[in-house]
């Protein structure tokens, strides 16, 4: 059973969400203050911790910078601004999610679900690195294939995979991502980004079309998303018996 740590100030939130984890399987432990809660983290790192921005005492954001000294399980932060998420994203915090208020406690216990799942160790899809499911890269030739079948990158789209897909869930802003593919100084702008995503997409899209490997975040930037459960293109991932987990 997998322990989660709720951290919320407000308490029909708190409690709403306590329930719907709990009905889903999971143990939940709820904290109202900041302080309480990095004290706990730290000492008992939980599979994964819900954390409100807005708290007393001490806030999500400084709970999450203490907490990333120590352990790095699984973060959903939520805030109650979407505007917030952009200032967020460009402290670079190592948050794995992001949910905004008001939300629906089904979709947050999908959003955990599937936060869980990358991170758990006897999946094969949550590999640390870039070998995804069914994704190759070669970093040396910057080639790619998804399912087997060539992608046939440029070079840009092929470090913005790299990029994106070593971190699943992970939201990289335009900014962050123009840092992290072009060189300093290059003369590009985010609509440059916008454009590698599409052909990026396309490309993938030619492999598995019922999949969208790259999701937009409204206001915020792109996340890599791989499948949940096997689509009907999908392949999982064939290892060779000897590189299996035991
Ligand atoms: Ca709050």
């Amino acid at each position: 059973m997998a322990r989660i740590v709720i951290v919320e100030d407000q308490l029909d939130i708190a409690s709403v969400v306590q329930d719907y984890l709990r009905a889903a399987g999971y143990e939940t432990t709820h904290f109202a203050d900041g302080q309480g809660a990095l004290e706990h983290i730290v000492e008992s790192p939980p599979d994964l911790t819900l954390l409100d921005i807005g708290l007393p005492r001490l806030d999500g954001i400084e709970v999450l910078r203490g907490a990333r000294e120590h352990t790095d399980h699984p973060v959903i932060m939520v805030t109650a601004r979407i505007e917030e998420v952009d200032r967020l994203l460009g402290l670079e915090l190592g948050a794995d999610d992001y949910v905004c208020k008001p939300f629906s406690p089904r979709e947050l216990v999908a959003r955990v679900g599937a936060v869980l799942r990358r991170f758990s160790p006897n999946d094969a899809r949550t590999r640390t690195g870039q070998d995804l499911p069914g994704l190759v890269l070669d970093g040396v030739y910057w080639r790619a294939s998804l399912d087997g079948t060539a992608l046939n990158l440029t070079r840009r789209e092929f470090s913005l995979l790299q990029v994106l897909s070593r971190h699943p869930g992970r939201i990289y802003s335009r900014a962050r991502l123009l840092e992290l593919t072009f060189s300093a100084g290059a003369d590009v702008t985010d609509r440059a980004i916008d454009s590698h995503v599409k052909n990026l997409r396309r490309k993938l899209g030619v492999v598995t079309p019922t999949h969208e490997w790259i999701r937009s975040v409204y206001g915020a930037g792109f996340a890599w998303e791989p499948p949940l459960g096997p689509s009907p293109n999908f392949l999982p991932i064939r290892l060779p018996t000897s590189a299996r987990r035991a």
